[in-house]
């Protein structure tokens, strides 16, 4: 086959490239995904996730459909619930504070199950993440905060598994070919140019689909765009997604839509290297603080550790952490909670301090005042309300009262030794702002037509995410819009 011979060239190999190329591969016989990174590095950041996928679902009967293989010993001993569309919808407009694209999230949400069960019908395995995202209540696990399900081997399992599948299906994948422009005329797109091998060839196709990630792996354009420090971040995920992709689209003149100024950035372990880590995965992540409080380098207080469940307040704090004299925090916490902090916690690459007292504690916080910690450490104490019990499975109102940063659940007092703190920082997971695409997943130009033979999906896509974000709503996002863009594309 020439190199200019392909229906639909599919630009990255993350989640939402790899639905995409499947979903064309039912119309379309002549299928080419393009990947930048060498294959032992592919995936994007697709395969630094927990695999974790938000999903509407009904009750059991639907979760069903996805985890065909739940057993009646789990269903029984599970409390599900469930996570309609409605909760989705409401999830997605409170956190983006009523800014997503309406049309767009409403196929994101209408679209998550049918996604999945489509998925899992090519082959994709998923299970329910008890371990993450379920508590155990009297031998019952109960899950909460509407994220279910993940795929089995986490981000690893879901990258490989979409690999072999789309191999399998005979689609084709080139790796270490990073696309460096698009083939386009006053007619529309017909191909890229791609660097494979120090040589620059251009492969024609009918349709283009982008899949090509963010631009938080390039520290100027977060500088440019996301503001003066956000070069300081740490990536938590691939060094491949630089915005290139954003870049080449824009040239033709798609139009950037969204919230250009925001991203998705976590508590990330302080010592972290530049980029991810394949062989940590997500695990530099500290995501256990509404169990604790925060302290910065002036020993205070800074953010409502108990503002929300987790998964609504992780992807906004990492900003609020960025945002501290010397862009760290310490998270502190005290043996009562020792057994409820998370599994990252328990990794050997983490700057954690102990100490038997809080006086103690305080001088071993490295570029911390400790004298104005310790004063902050006793006024949080003096605050709560310990006349309301803790209770880690509801918004429990457990709360300070009359300090100046408040905490609005889950207060507990910092009280039974020994004590811990974890050193964090800011890392950043993907960029919000992106392409503007219409509900066909076709990118749109600046003079509001679609541009013909180009679609786009996942990270690189604008105008779904603003400030904030719910947890797992990223695999959705890629598949429900892959889904859409490769049967388009292959139209
Ligand atoms: C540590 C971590 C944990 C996360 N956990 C979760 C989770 O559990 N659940 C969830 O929903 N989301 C999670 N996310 C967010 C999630 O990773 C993204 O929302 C999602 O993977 C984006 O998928 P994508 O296919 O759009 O992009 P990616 O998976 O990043 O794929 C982009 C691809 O484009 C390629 N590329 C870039 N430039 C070029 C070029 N010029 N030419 C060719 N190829 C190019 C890249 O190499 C890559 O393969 C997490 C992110 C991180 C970093």
């Amino acid at each position: 086959m020439t190199p200019s011979d392909y229906d639909v060239v599919v630009v990255g190999a993350g989640n939402a490239a790899f639905c995409a190329a499947l979903s064309a591969r039912e119309r379309r016989e002549r299928v080419l995904v393009l990947e930048r990174a060498p294959e032992d590095e592919s995936g994007g950041n697709s395969r630094f996730t927990a695999g974790l996928f938000r999903i509407v679902y009904n009750g059991v009967d639907d979760l069903k459909r996805v985890i065909p293989d739940l057993s009646d010993d789990e269903i029984a001993r599970t409390d599900f619930g469930t996570y309609t569309a409605e909760q989705f919808l409401d999830d997605m407009a409170r956190v983006t504070e009523y800014r997503c694209d309406p049309d767009l999230t409403e196929l994101l949400v209408k679209r998550s199950l049918p996604t999945l069960t489509w998925m899992r019908e090519k082959g994709v395995r998923f299970t329910a993440a008890w371990g993450r995202q379920a508590f155990n209540i009297g031998g019952r696990f109960k899950f909460w905060g509407g994220l279910t399900v993940e795929a089995i081997g986490g981000g690893p399992g879901l990258v490989d598994g979409l690999t072999q599948i789309a191999k399998k299906n005979g689609i084709d994948v080139w790796y270490s070919a990073r696309v460096v422009s698009l083939l386009a005329d006053d007619t529309g797109v017909h191909g890229v140019r791609v660097k494979k091998d120090g040589k620059t060839v251009e492969v024609r196709a009918k349709s283009v689909v982008l899949a090509g990630g963010g631009f938080q792996a390039n520290p100027e354009w977060r500088a440019r765009y996301l503001g003066p420090g956000w070069e300081l971040a740490k990536v938590r995920g691939t060094r491949f997604n630089t915005g290139d992709v954003i870049k080449m689209a824009l040239d033709i003149g798609a139009s950037p839509v969204g919230n250009w100024s925001g991203c998705h950035a976590v508590a990330w372990e302080r010592n972290a290297p530049e980029f991810g880590d394949l062989a940590i995965g997500d695990q530099f992540q500290k995501h256990s603080y509404p169990w604790g409080v925060y302290l910065n380098a002036r020993g205070r207080r800074f953010v409502d550790e108990g503002a929300d469940f987790r998964n609504y307040t992780y992807a906004k704090y990492g900003r609020v952490i960025l945002n501290q004299p010397g862009q760290f925090a310490w998270q502190v916490f005290d043996a009562k909670v020792k057994g409820q902090l998370r599994d990252e916690y328990k990794i050997k690459q983490v700057t954690k301090v102990t100490a038997n007292t809080l006086e103690a504690l305080v001088k071993k916080l490295d570029d911390v005042d400790a004298e104005a910690a310790l004063k902050e450490l006793q006024a949080y104490n003096r605050a709560v309300k310990t006349d309301i019990p803790f209770n880690p499975n509801v918004k429990d109102g457990r709360r300070t009262e009359g300090l100046a940063v408040p905490k609005s659940n889950w207060a507990n007092t910092l009280d039974t030794p020994p004590f811990e703190a974890y050193a964090v920082t800011c890392g950043i997971t993907f960029t919000f702002g992106g392409l503007r695409i219409n509900t066909d997943a076709q990118v749109v130009s600046t003079d509001g037509e679609p541009i013909p033979g180009l679609f786009a999906a996942g990270e690189l896509v604008g105008g779904i995410f603003y400030f904030n974000y719910p947890g797992g709503t990223g695999l959705t996002n890629g598949s429900v819009f892959g889904r859409i863009a490769g049967a388009n594309a292959a139209a």
